[in-house]
C-alpha cells in the first residue's frame, strides 16, 4: 500500500541572526491510508514543526516530505489542518466561518454548501449557523473549526493539540466526535498531543519524539481492541493503562536526556 505521508530523512535547522538550532534531526515517517497516528513527546521536541512540513508551510532543510507520492511544495486541498486556536473570523456567522475554505479554494457551489450544512448538522451545530463564534463556547468553536476543515474534503487531517484549551468533558467528547467522523469517512490523521491518554484512545500508533535534537525514540503499536473501541471506552480495556504507563516511563527516559 502507497502511504500518504512520506518523511525521508527529514532535518530542520532554524535560524536566527545569533544561533542555528537543530529541530528535527534525520526523521523517517511512513503514515498509511486510513491510519490514526499520534505524535507525543517533550515541549520543544519539534512536533509543530513536522505537522507545518508535512503542511506545506515550511520548507525542511534537508530531506524530503511527499503526500500522496507527491513532494510537498506548498499548501494542497487535499491536507486539511486543525489548530488549537480556532481561528474564527468574529465578524463571520458560523456559517461563512464554516465555508471560508471553500471559498478560498474557489468551490463555494451548491454541493459544496450543501455538504457544509450537514457537516454542521452531524456536529450539533444547525442551531449555531446564524450565529458568531463569541456566542459559541470553546467546544462549539472547535466543532465549528473541524466543519471548516473538514469542507473542502482533505483525505489527510493535520490536528495539533485541537483539544488543550478545553475542559476535560469537552475535550472526551470531541475526541470521540472527530476520531469517529474521521474513521467513519476513512480519513488519515495525524494528531499532536501532550496528553498521552489521549493518544492511546483515539490511535493505531504512538509515536514518541525526543528533543534536541527531535527524532523518532519509539513507536507503540496500540492493541486492535483499544483501537476498536470509541475513545472514552478505550480507556477501561484491559491493556490500557500499561500502555499508557509504558509511553509514560520511555517519555521521562527522553526528557532525562536532556
Ligand atoms: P513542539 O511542537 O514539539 O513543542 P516545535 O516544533 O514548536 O516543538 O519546536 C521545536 C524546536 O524548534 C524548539 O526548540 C523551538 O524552540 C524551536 N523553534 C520552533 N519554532 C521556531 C522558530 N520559528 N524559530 C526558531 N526556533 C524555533
Ligand atoms: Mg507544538
Amino acid at each position: 500500500m502507497e502511504p500518504v505521508v512520506e518523511l525521508q530523512h527529514i532535518t530542520h535547522v532554524y535560524v536566527s541572526d545569533r544561533e542555528a538550532s537543530l529541530a528535527l534531526d534525520g526523521l523517517d515517517l511512513k503514515v498509511y491510508p486510513g491510519e490514526f497516528v499520534s505524535l507525543v513527546g517533550p515541549s520543544g521536541c519539534g512536533k509543530t514543526t513536522l505537522l507545518s512540513i508535512i503542511a506545506g508551510l515550511l520548507q525542511p532543510t534537508r530531506g524530503g516530505a511527499f503526500v500522496y507520492g507527491r513532494k510537498v511544495e506548498g499548501t494542497t486541498p487535499e491536507v486539511g489542518y486543525m489548530l488549537q486556536q480556532d481561528y474564527l473570523f468574529p465578524w463571520r456567522t458560523i456559517f461563512e466561518n464554516a465555508s471560508i475554505g471553500l471559498e478560498l479554494t474557489g468551490r463555494l457551489d451548491e454541493k459544496h454548501l450543501s455538504r457544509t450544512s450537514s457537516l454542521l448538522e452531524e456536529m450539533g451545530l444547525e442551531g449555531a449557523r446564524n450565529l458568531y463564534p463569541q456566542q459559541l463556547s470553546g467546544g462549539m468553536r472547535q466543532r465549528v473549526a473541524l466543519v471548516r476543515t473538514l469542507s473542502t474534503d482533505p483525505g489527510l487531517l493535520l490536528l495539533d493539540e485541537p483539544f488543550s484549551a478545553l475542559d476535560y468533558q469537552t475535550k472526551l467528547q470531541l475526541e470521540d466526535l472527530i476520531s469517529e467522523t474521521l474513521r467513519e469517512r476513512n480519513k488519515t490523521a495525524i494528531l499532536v498531543t501532550h496528553d498521552l491518554s489521549e493518544a492511546v484512545a483515539v490511535s493505531d500508533r504512538v509515536i514518541l519524539l525526543e528533543s534536541h535534537p527531535g527524532k523518532i525514540r519509539r513507536t507503540f503499536e496500540v492493541p486492535e481492541h483499544i483501537r476498536l473501541a470509541r475513545p472514552l471506552m478505550a480507556r477501561e480495556q484491559d491493556g490500557f493503562n500499561e500502555l499508557f504507563h509504558e509511553i509514560w516511563r520511555e517519555m521521562e527516559n527522553a526528557g532525562e536526556k536532556e
